[in-house]
């Protein structure tokens, strides 16, 4: 089965904690970047390129999904986008809605495909509305991004198309292998109606009560027939995110397949690249099909393997096929692989631990066809070589202390970013619930003797799964609000954030939290510039925003600072990667595992020390 789904008071790990490909290709090729990126979660240039691989895959799975005896080349996007979905965002098993597809009569004979060329020409249509969507709807999210960098106009929409055509070329092969084995080993319980436990998406339900509707009753494989059996299982493209891994039994690893064709009775897992597959990251690939080849066995009792693995370059519009590993190849994977979430995701691992050890370059040219490896060092072109001892920078990180600022008659005392911690537990009583029947997010203010804070519900579940408040709550309740952030808005009211990590349960009269007035609103940090950042926009009321950001590192952890643009002051500006900062009066804001920094009016923003270059 391409998904495991786990029952969240099961998991014995989380959905945050396990082990995935990427961290492993990223641990392996140097464990300091990973422990940069995964520990202190800073975050790599965001180049349209990252974005572009996402909308042609987007467009490659919506034609897939879709099917020519429904749809004419020229249907709007959204025809079979209105799926229902669980509370998970995985599309629903019990939902008596209509599925899109069960609301459309099939096409008038004429008005389908006849042949090979006329279903290209049919998906290439389909593919031109789909990638137009799927691009812009990617610029928007990159023009968002933070992390931001380079220029959309580097992007090519007819290139882009072209990488999609080509996925669809690697797909009409299929459909011709279909075609000359008549439809292959399932075609019979196919017209039946019968369907695996996870069926490829198509916008219909997952049991169908009978024969399939696109199926004729006997004779040889239509080729409407064949479009639909071959089409390979993908997490379907209006799930929820990440709501459709594969997950080791065991929880400390997850997957998630591009496409998995089975309709000849073989299992072969396909990762679509957008790319040439030139360079080093090629290898990334070959290790993380062999890892998805592991957790396919794995998580069919070890008793299935599949029998093909390929990369899809559609840059280059080449398929490479990796070879399979064995039984007890993947036995020793999933073994090297358990020891490594027990050193780098069962606790997490310290700066020492992880070493600037970068692993040898690889060379890979178009195809990813493996070269002989480049002469050069990873470090050469790390994001991260401007601070890190593999490139320029060094370990001998701030770690707290006294700090006297330059026109300051007094030292302030700087608490180290490993020790800030921006949640508190309060016990309180429900002093007003408005919003409820208006069906938001009720609006809840707290009392606690004369003083009150505002409840932000942020989300509506924990991430353990249960309400984020008691679906009752009402005046006058006894309520513990458990590991809430506190947070002082711009007129100094108190407010109580709900993220993913807090929530508000019923309290017992014997219960007690902290003092609302203990919360802390203002607190010193120093650390090395990691990076800045900057977002801008147009609110609701038609005014332009800007924010800006910085990410700093010190001996203890990482904190993302941000604040509307006029309150950084002129030392922004002329901080440069590496130098040493400290940032007074600063507030303390979270989000999940990441604490944040909230600059003000008030905050200070001080250069202390420059980095030294050659
Ligand atoms: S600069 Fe070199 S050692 Fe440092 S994180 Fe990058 S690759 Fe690793």
């Amino acid at each position: 089965m391409p998904v495991s789904l786990v029952t969240p008071s099961e998991d014995s790990v989380g959905p945050y904690n396990r082990l995935s490909a990427s961290q492993v290709n990223a641990y392996r090729a140097c464990p300091r970047l990973w422990f940069y990126e995964k520990v202190r979660r800073f975050k790599m240039p965001q180049i349209p390129v990252l974005f572009v691989g996402r909308a042609v895959e987007e467009a490659i799975c919506r034609m897939l999904m879709e099917s020519p005896a429904l749809l004419v080349s020229k249907a709007s996007s959204d025809t079979l986008s209105a799926i229902p979905l669980d509370e998970t965002g995985v599309p629903s098993r019990s939902s008596l809605d209509p599925w899109p597809a069960e609301r459309l009569l099939a096409l008038p004979k004429n008005l389908q495909p006849q042949n090979l060329e006329s279903l290209r020409q049919w998906a290439i249509g389909r593919l031109k509305v789909h990638l137009h969507l799927a691009l812009n709807s990617m610029k928007e999210e990159w023009k968002k991004d933070e992390r931001r960098a380079g220029d959309w106009k580097s992007v090519n929409p007819d290139y882009c198309l072209k990488m999609c055509v080509n996925g669809l070329e690697f797909h009409l092969r299929e459909v011709q292998r279909c075609l000359d084995q008549n439809g292959g080993p399932g075609l019979k319980e196919w017209r039946k109606g019968a369907r695996p436990e996870w069926p490829a998406p198509d916008a219909r339900r997952y049991k169908l009560s009978n024969q399939h509707p696109l199926s004729q009753q006997e004779g040889d494989v239509t080729l409407i027939e064949a479009w639909e059996i071959t089409r390979p299982w993908f997490v379907d493209p209006n799930a929820g995110k990440f709501a459709m891994n594969a997950i080791h039994p065991e929880h400390w690893f997850q997957g998630e397949y591009d496409l998995i064709y089975r309709w000849d009775g073989r299992i072969n897992i396909v990762d679509l690249k957008a790319s040439v597959g030139r360079g080093d990251r090629s290898g990334n690939y070959v290790e993380q099909l062999r890892m998805y080849a592991m957790l396919w066995w794995i998580t069919h009792e070890k008793k299935e393997q599949v029998d093909a693995l390929e990369i899809w370059y559609l840059g280059a519009n080449s398929i490479k096929s990796i070879a399979c590993p064995t039984v007890s190849e993947m036995a020793g994977m999933e073994s090297e692989l358990e020891s490594m979430w027990h050193q780098i995701r069962e606790t997490t691992p310290m700066l020492e631990d992880c070493p600037p050890n970068p692993s040898p370059v690889r060379g890979f040219k178009d195809g990813g066809v493996a070269i002989e490896a480049p002469d050069e060092v990873r470090c050469t072109r790390c994001d991260w070589a401007s601070v890190c001892p593999g490139g320029q920078g060094d370990d001998d990180l701030p770690v707290g202390g006294l700090v006297r600022l330059p026109g300051t008659p007094t030292d302030i005392d700087i608490t180290p970013l490993g020790e800030l911690d921006p949640r508190m537990t309060f016990v309180g009583e429900v002093f007003s619930v408005m919003g409820v029947k208006e069906g938001h997010r009720p609006r809840i203010t707290i009392s606690q003797g004369n003083h009150f804070a505002k409840v932000i519900l942020l989300v509506d579940q924990h991430q353990d799964g249960e309400p984020s408040w008691p679906q009752n709550i009402a005046k006058g309740d006894r309520v513990k609000l458990d590991k809430v952030i506190p947070t002082a808005n711009w007129k100094g009211e108190i407010e109580l954030k709900v993220d993913p990590h807090a929530c508000i349960v019923p309290a017992s009269d014997d219960e007690v939290g902290s003092d609302l007035m203990e919360f802390r609103a203002r607190w010193n940090v120093a650390g090395r510039l990691i990076y800045r950042f900057e977002k801008r926009g147009v609110g609701r009321n038609g005014k332009e925003w800007h924010r800006k950001g910085a990410m700093i590192l010190d001996a203890t952890g990482a904190m993302k600072i941000e604040g509307w643009a006029n309150d950084w002051g002129a030392q922004y500006d002329l901080a440069q990667i590496g130098d040493t900062i400290v940032v007074a009066n600063l507030g303390l804001d979270a989000w999940a595992v990441e604490v944040r920094g909230n600059i003000s009016q008030n905050t200070k923003f001080q250069i202390i020390e420059r980095v030294q270059r050659d």
